[in-house]
């Protein structure tokens, strides 16, 4: 490859929403920038994000922002607070894609085409001369020792051409939907070099239950319900402490287990492989009534129909399905409603508000939204994203051990560590 004089080469190593921005800043700075993508194409996943539409980013206050970031919120501080959700919607809409922003903050392209994020970062790219190489898969980055420092000198490919570069940024993305070109290689890359990986788990990601009754209502969706997820060990002994995640929202019962927005949040908190004994989940029914309105609520429906059995009473608070697994569960399904004593409509009032789900594991990489782990974070300097042990190599997006909520946070993770690492990269000296 032609190397131009007096200009910084700067090779990116994947083509991805951490890759392309950091291209972007690394260009806009007047370096040469040449990206190595692996598949045959650029934004492979963000064409999948936010079903097609991509949740590009989240226009909350920092203060809300800081509290959905689940791993490592404090190395995000300078490359968020460098170049933050305002200022990508500034940046994309700049780059011809006008975005909106919806319920909870949520910010869209206004076309409602994931494709047109890409377009613009795209766009942005061949302005300045930025080349793209598909179908190039980098196998390992090569450094050379002076005076007992290693340094960054390039990269080989998988078919063994080596290419020189004063700096490398590795935005290889996780392991999550790995047919997205997404498959950690990034991990081995950097292992190679004596970076610490912290294991990689699938993340935002469907949990399986050991409850067989989840399954049967498979297909089953619950809009304003409260899910609990409790510290390992804690469900009976330790009720006050609080728990590792309570949320309100939508759930889906799936033929594994659970899944749905509530769940996929939950599961950022669960950690199998330190608590193989799986994890209990509480899960309010109606959460919106108090214990008291809900006894009287069961109360009412009793009166009304004091001669029916108990699983027909049931049936006036949930779907059909669902009130059957909570007559079954409660045990009292075949009793006559007027032979419910208090005691007993206390019991079901308590089964109600915190119905028993115990986690067993969670799906795979194949169905997560991301990894958690990644390269250890303590091994890249936060003002900017440079490894500490190899000068001139940075990182970015979800190949490092940061991540986040739905809501756009992950895709800023991605767009603010790429523009920091992409405008240090620049701007280093080459020694
Ligand atoms: C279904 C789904 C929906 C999502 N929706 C949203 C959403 O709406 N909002 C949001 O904020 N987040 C969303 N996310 C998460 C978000 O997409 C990711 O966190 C983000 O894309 C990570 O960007 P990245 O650039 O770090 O990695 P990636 O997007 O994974 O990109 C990595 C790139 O590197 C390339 N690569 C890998 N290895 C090599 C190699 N050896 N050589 C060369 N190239 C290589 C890959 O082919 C890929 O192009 C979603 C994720 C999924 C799976």
């Amino acid at each position: 490859m032609q190397r131009e004089k007096g200009r910084r080469h700067i090779i990116v190593i994947g083509a991805g929403a951490a890759g392309l921005m950091a291209a972007c800043a690394a260009a806009d700075q007047g370096a040469a920038v040449t990206i190595l993508e692996k598949t045959e194409k650029a934004g492979k996943k963000i064409y999948i994000t936010g079903k097609g539409r991509c949740n590009l980013t989240n226009a909350c206050d920092m203060q809300e922002f800081w509290t959905h970031i689940v791993s490592n919120p404090k190395f995000l501080y300078s490359a968020v607070y460098g170049f933050d959700s305002q200022q990508m919607m500034g940046f994309i809409e700049d780059n011809g894609c006008p975005v909106k922003t919806e319920r909870g903050d949520r910010v869209f392209p206004v076309s409602d085409h994931a494709s047109d994020v890409t377009k613009a970062l795209l766009g942005h790219l061949r302005g300045r001369n930025v080349q793209i190489r598909y179908h190039c898969p980098v196998k390992r980055i090569l450094t050379s020792e002076k005076d007992g420092v290693s340094r960054v000198v390039g990269i080989e490919t998988r078919s063994g051409e080596q290419i020189d570069a004063d700096a490398v940024i590795l935005a290889t993305g996780g392991r999550s939907y790995p047919s997205t070109g997404s498959e950690g290689d990034g991990y081995k890359m950097a292992a190679e070099l004596g970076i610490s990986v912290k294991t990689p788990v699938p993340s935002l990601v469907p949990v399986t239950t050991r409850e067989e009754w989840c399954a049967r209502l498979q297909g089953l969706a619950l809009k304003n319900v409260e899910l609990t997820l409790l510290r390992p060990q804690e469900s009976e002994k330790r009720k006050n402490k609080k728990p590792l995640y309570k949320g309100f929202g939508e759930m889906l019962f799936t033929h594994f287990g659970i899944s749905g927005p509530l769940v996929l949040t939950a599961s950022c908190y669960m950690d199998f492989k330190s608590h193989p004994e799986g994890y209990s989940l509480q899960l309010n029914l109606k959460p919106a009534l108090t214990k008291e309105q809900l006894s009287a609520r069961i109360k009412r429906e009793i009166e009304a129909a004091p001669g029916k059995k108990m699983a027909t009473v049931i049936r006036t608070l949930f779907p059909q399905r669902l009130a059957e697994e909570i007559a079954a569960m409660s045990g009292i399904g075949e009793r006559t409603a007027s032979s419910m004593n208090e005691k007993e409509i206390g019991r079901l009032e308590e089964l109600i508000h915190s119905v028993p789900i115990q986690a067993t594991g969670t799906r795979g990489f194949a169905e997560a939204i991301v990894t958690r782990g990644g390269l250890d974070v303590k091994a890249f300097n936060p003002s900017t994203m440079e490894c500490r042990s190899v000068k001139g190599l940075y990182a970015a997006g979800e190949v490092l051990d940061v991540d986040a909520h739905t809501g756009g946070f992950n895709l800023q993770i991605a767009w603010s560590t790429g523009h920091l690492a992409g405008e240090c990269a620049a701007e280093a000296d080459i020694k």
